[in-house]
């Protein structure tokens, strides 16, 4: 492998028909972090079904979203619309004293229709404030993908953080509870307590951000929160993501350099998680072995699961699709990767399909539009939505991410050894 990998390898960069989630999808996840916030999407009935479709059982329980219904009759009035908005906000907060952050979700209607939620978010602010702030992000789906909606949020609520000098650690990015406790148990056994996270579990833990702040990433698609961070003075510490056991230690490892950690004590923290990892994805990932993986741009995951899947996996990568290349935040990712596949930014649906029936790959990780034609034309895929609603990040999920792209393979293999009998 070449010192730099796949760092400085050429992109094809494709601006064509896409087929990926809203991000408004994020919010499935981002409300069970945020305990005391509500999701206020302004869409259409269209928004409504989706959110109600993907958090299934979640809209008869308490729910902490919901939807502002734009009508047909908003489209010729805005000002309409915006005290249609103030009402329903007053009708929310009076009934659900508990909201501390209220969300002004934008969608596709709401954009398209130059509603101002940025102003309705200023206005309902002054009104509700400082009990619940208010605060506004996107969650269209005109050219985004499903994850930006977690970026978007996080970056909204950056500018509103408290200021602070402190040294710190902030770790961005939604992580499963079970998940983020095995971080922080790792990380205060090494010696760092008191890490920042974003976001918070609730409101009064938001992190107050400061020079002395550097932003360790938990999930790749967060380029403009990072980008917001950095306005406010933090700094940004490059590593691979926390996937497998490679991904975990690099990651782990970038942190303790720079706080100072004595490698005895980062050896002895790690040691025993690292070989539990190592021997369960050995174990999981048998079947991956000299397969071929294929990756359609949808998640952002992409780059640093292609090197989980090909430098602790044994796997060979065709194309490496992802719907944007953050040099700055998948640099360590890219250099781990060996010279040899087809980097790819954005999609052109038809032309990427041609070169994945082209390539036949073993695998093809891709979206749910995806799957089933080309489960159709005989090719074995992986839901990459999968991968967001699955706890998959450090040392103790490792065996279970090697074995979330194992499965579909050893289900094929099962069925052709089925109609070989
Ligand atoms: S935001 Fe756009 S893509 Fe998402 S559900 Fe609403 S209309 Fe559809």
């Amino acid at each position: 492998m070449s010192a730099q990998g796949c760092q400085s390898a050429p992109v094809l960069r494709e601006r064509g028909q896409r087929e990926v989630f809203c991000g408004l999808t994020s919010i499935v996840w981002l409300h069970r972090k945020m305990q005391d916030a509500f999701f206020l999407v302004v869409g259409s009935r269209t928004c409504a079904h989706l959110l109600q479709s993907a958090a299934g059982v979640m809209i008869f329980a308490e729910p902490r979203f919901g939807t502002a219904i734009l009508e047909e009759t908003d489209l010729a009035g805005l000002a309409d619309a915006q005290d249609e908005l103030d009402r329903e906000v007053a009708r929310l907060l009076s009934r659900r004293t508990d909201i501390r952050q209220l969300f002004l979700v934008g969608s596709c209607p709401s954009e398209v229709i130059k509603l101002d939620l940025e102003k309705a978010a200023e206005r309902l602010n002054a009104q509700h404030g400082p009990r619940t702030r208010v605060i506004n992000f996107s969650g269209s789906g005109i050219e985004t993908t499903f994850t930006q909606g977690e970026d978007a949020c996080l970056a909204a609520m950056v500018p509103a953080l408290a200021a602070t000098e402190k040294r710190q650690l902030l770790v961005a990015g939604a992580l499963p509870d079970a998940v983020q406790d095995q971080m922080l148990a790792l990380l205060s056994g090494m010696g760092i307590e008191d890490v920042a996270l974003l976001p918070a579990a609730r409101a009064e833990d938001a992190p107050a951000i400061g020079p002395g702040t550097v932003v360790a990433l938990a999930q790749p698609f967060l380029g403009d929160t990072l980008a917001a961070l950095e306005r406010r003075g933090a700094r940004h510490l490059p590593a691979p993501f926390p996937f497998g056991e490679q991904g975990t230690t690099a990651w782990l490892a970038a942190i303790a350099a720079e706080f100072g950690v004595d490698d005895a004590v980062f050896e002895r923290v790690t040691a025993a998680p690292r070989a539990r990892a190592r021997r369960a994805v050995a174990q999981a990932a048998a079947p991956l072995a000299d397969r071929s993986v294929f990756f359609f741009p949808d998640s952002q995951l992409e780059i640093p699961l292609a090197r989980f899947l090909t430098v602790e996996c044994g796997m060979q990568a065709v194309e490496i699709g992802t719907p944007f290349l953050h040099r700055q935040v998948m640099g360590p990712d890219l250099a781990a990767i060996a010279p040899g596949p087809t980097l790819s930014e954005g999609q052109d649906v038809d032309r990427q399909l041609d070169r994945a029936r082209a390539a036949r790959p073993d695998l093809s990780v891709c979206g749910l539009g995806l799957a089933n034609p080309l489960e159709a034309e005989g090719l074995t895929t992986k839901w990459a939505i999968e991968l967001v609603f699955t706890p998959v990040h450090f040392y103790e999920q490792a065996g279970d991410l090697a074995g979330l792209f194992a499965r579909p393979l050893r289900r094929r293999d099962a069925l052709r050894l089925e109609g070989a009998t």
